[in-house]
C-alpha cells in the first residue's frame, strides 16, 4: 500500500490510499461497471472500448434519451449485448454493478453519483462543469457511504502531463494565458481542464505574481476570462475534439505546452485505468495523477 497525495481542485484536498500490486499471480474478479450517458459521443466511444476491456465486465447502458434501443444500433454490430436502461436508479437495483461511469450533463451527473454512493457504487464522473460547491457536495457524500469517488475533468494522460508540465513552468514563468480550444457542442466554458490547470497554475506561483499587460479591452471579453488570475480565452468551432495549449511568456521568451485529442478514443486509457482502480481509492479523487503519478 502507498499513501499518494491527491491533487487538489476547488480547495478541496483528499489523500487517497491506492493498494498496489505485485508480481504474484492473483485471481481477480472483472470490475462490474455501467454507464450512464451511453447513447452521446462520449458513452458510445465508452461503451466500445469497456466491452473490449479485459478485466472490466460492461453490465449496464443507461441513457434517458434511449430506453429499449439495443447499444449495437448505436455503435455497432462487434458492441456489447445490451439494451439501453432510461432509469438510472432501477437499472442498478437490477443488476449490481460495482463501478458508474458518468458521460452525461453536470446537474444529471450530481443525482446520477448520488444514487450511486447509496448503493455502494463506486461513481467514476467525466462529465464536466461541476462547481466547487457540488464537489463539496460529493466529497461528503463519499464518506456518508463509505464509497469513493472520481471526478476526471480529463481522461487524457497527455493533457495530464500536460497539466503537470505547466505546473512545473510556472513556478518560472508566473506569465501566462490558457487557451482552450472545443467543438462547438461543449455545454460549459471554460473547459474543466482549462480551470484546473488555472488552479494549478496558481497554487504553485507562489510569490511570482503576473505582470499586468498594458492593454485596454476595445470589445468586452476579448482578453478572456479570469481564472485563479490566469487569462482563460474558449475557442468553439467546428472540426475541433479538445485541445488546449499554456503560453508562457518571459524576457525575451515564450514556452508553449500544447496538447491536442484528436478523437474521443484519446480518453479510453484512462477510462479503464479509473474503473479498475476506483474501489482501492477512499474519499472523492479529482483527475487522474494520482493514479499516473503513483
Ligand atoms: P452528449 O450530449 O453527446 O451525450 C450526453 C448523453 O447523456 C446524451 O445521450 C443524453 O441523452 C444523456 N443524458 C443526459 N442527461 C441524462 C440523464 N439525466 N440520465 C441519463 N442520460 C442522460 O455529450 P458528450 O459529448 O458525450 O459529453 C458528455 C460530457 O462529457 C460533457 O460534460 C463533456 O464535457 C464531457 N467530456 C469529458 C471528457 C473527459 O475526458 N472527462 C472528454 C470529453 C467530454
Amino acid at each position: 500500500m502507498i499513501l499518494t497525495a491527491v491533487l487538489t481542485s476547488a480547495n478541496l484536498v483528499t489523500l487517497g490510499v491506492c493498494s498496489c500490486h505485485d508480481n504474484a499471480m492473483v485471481e481477480v474478479e472483472p470490475v462490474k461497471v455501467a454507464v450512464v450517458g451511453a447513447a452521446g459521443r462520449m458513452g458510445q466511444e465508452t461503451v466500445r472500448a469497456l466491452h473490449r476491456a479485459e478485466g472490466i465486465d460492461l453490465q449496464l447502458a443507461i441513457d434517458r434519451s434511449s430506453g429499449g434501443t439495443h447499444v449495437r444500433e448505436l455503435v455497432g454490430s462487434r458492441g456489447p449485448d445490451l439494451v439501453i436502461h432510461d432509469k438510472l436508479g432501477a437499472a442498478l437495483d437490477s443488476t449490481p454493478v460495482d463501478v458508474l461511469v458518468d458521460f452525461t450533463t453536470a446537474s444529471a451527473a450530481m443525482q446520477h453519483a448520488e444514487s450511486a454512493l447509496k448503493r455502494g457504487v463506486a461513481p467514476v464522473i467525466g462529465t464536466t462543469g461541476i462547481g466547487v460547491q457540488d464537489l463539496r457536495m460529493l466529497k461528503a457524500l463519499t464518506e456518508e457511504h463509505s464509497t469513493p469517488a472520481m471526478y476526471v475533468p480529463n481522461f487524457a494522460i497527455g493533457a495530464v502531463l500536460m497539466m503537470r508540465f505547466a505546473e512545473l513552468a510556472a513556478r518560472w514563468m508566473p506569465d501566462v494565458e490558457i487557451i482552450e480550444l472545443h467543438h462547438e457542442n461543449k455545454e460549459d466554458a471554460p473547459s474543466g481542464t482549462a480551470a484546473l490547470t488555472a488552479e494549478r497554475i496558481a497554487s504553485v506561483r507562489g510569490g511570482g505574481v503576473p505582470k499586468k499587460p498594458r492593454s485596454v479591452e476595445r470589445t468586452p471579453g476579448v482578453r478572456g476570462g479570469k481564472m485563479h488570475d490566469v487569462n482563460i480565452h474558449s475557442i468553439r468551432l467546428r472540426g475541433l475534439v479538445a485541445h488546449q495549449e499554456v503560453v508562457f511568456g518571459g524576457q525575451g521568451e515564450t514556452l508553449t505546452i500544447r496538447h491536442d485529442s484528436f478523437d474521443r478514443g484519446s480518453f479510453m486509457e484512462g477510462v479503464k485505468l479509473c474503473v479498475r482502480r476506483v474501489k482501492s481509492l477512499q474519499g472523492l479523487v479529482i483527475g487522474l495523477d494520482s493514479l499516473v503519478f503513483d
